[in-house]
């Protein structure tokens, strides 16, 4: 699709090319055409006085056999000069032709990406939930017990495919997350975080250390909540029971940065460039129990960090832990 297309832009880029480069051949063939004949005939009177009517005839025909010969000349000159500018444009055109498409082709390709690992994330837990419906109806002896649990589990289930629905949707939005531009207190939402992720901290018997200060950024409070949240909630997701989660806060220059640190397992060092990729999961964050999730959090956090001008970094040691510091213009 692309190959045609490109191809047909070629077309275009060259045609316009190559009315212009003929325009202006002829419009040059003409004035120089123009200026050859009236060099000619302005030594017409000049001659006509020092030669006797035969060498003038002689003289009249030779002149203007050699504006003529001059005229092919230009015109030879001429046709050359547009079949390098076709052969040259040409190549010229498919090139431009290439770079206006690429950004076109890999945005499609990337939504082509995004659908198809999408669709994969939402077949699978549906795909579980239809074969556990089927059994269950087949199942004559099933009991009300029986059922109550299936239903608790397709609840579950319908929980996740929610959560991973909304998390697509959040992505979809692209860089028009920042809605508002208001002054946010990091200690303010770093507080709102923290409570909002305190029942699985509690789960686990983790503590959340909140050493931040009240310094001013500016942007939308409710995404960088979001963002905060998305930070938290993996370090409590990817920490041992009974661990301890810091929050801590620094200002350096125009930046104010806010830390969250675990001792949890860490990222191994060649998963830390892909982490950030939506649906990119470390495998042991796939096999680790309760650790759930679709890979789209940290994407997301990136997403609204880049809407905020500001940027996230993560320095991690397998196993011993991992930190995440995003930074954003103070207020
Ligand atoms: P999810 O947590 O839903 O899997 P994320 O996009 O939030 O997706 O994270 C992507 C991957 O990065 C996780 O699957 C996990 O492997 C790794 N990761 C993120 N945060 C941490 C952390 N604090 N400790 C260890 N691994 C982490």
């Amino acid at each position: 699709m692309f190959r045609s297309a490109a191809l047909k832009l070629t077309a275009w880029y060259l045609a316009i090319i190559m009315a212009l480069s003929i325009g202006c051949s002829l419009a040059l063939y003409q004035v120089s055409s123009h200026d050859l004949s009236q060099n000619t005939h302005r030594q017409f009177p000049f001659f006509t006085q020092l030669l006797t009517p035969n060498d003038l005839r002689d003289f009249t025909n030779l002149r203007q056999s050699q504006l003529n010969e001059a005229r092919d000349h230009l015109k030879g000159n001429l046709v050359l000069f547009n079949l390098v500018v076709l052969v040259a444009g040409g190549l010229a055109s498919y090139a431009l032709a290439r770079k206006t498409l690429q950004p076109i082709e890999d945005a499609l390709e990337s939504q082509k990406r995004f659908t198809g690992d999408a669709s994969h994330e939402l077949r699978t837990p549906l795909t579980a939930m239809q074969s556990e419906i089927e059994v269950a109806l087949r199942d004559k002896s099933l009991t009300k017990a029986d059922a109550v649990e299936l239903l608790k589990s397709s609840l579950e289930e319908v929980g996740k495919l929610k959560a991973l629905s909304d998390g697509l949707l959040r992505l979809a939005q692209g860089n028009k997350i920042a809605i508002e531009n208001r002054i946010v207190s990091l200690k303010a939402i770093s507080k709102e975080a923290v409570e909002r992720t305190s029942p699985l901290a509690d789960n686990k018997k983790i503590t959340i250390n909140n050493k931040t200060k009240d310094l001013l950024v500016s942007g939308d409070s409710s995404s960088l909540t979001e963002l905060l949240v998305i930070l938290i909630d993996n370090a409590i997701k990817y920490s041992p029971k009974g661990s301890t989660v810091n929050l801590s806060t620094k200002h350096t220059g125009k930046l104010a940065s806010i830390t969250i640190k675990d001792t949890g397992m860490g990222i191994k060092s060649e998963d830390l460039p892909k982490i950030f990729d939506r649906f990119y999961r470390a495998d042991h964050a796939r096999s680790k129990d309760g650790a759930s999730g679709y890979g789209l959090g940290l994407a997301i956090a990136q997403k609204i960090v880049e809407a905020h001008h500001g940027f996230i970094e993560v320095k991690s040691t397998h196993g011993k832990g991992s930190i995440f510091t995003v930074s954003l213009p103070t207020a």
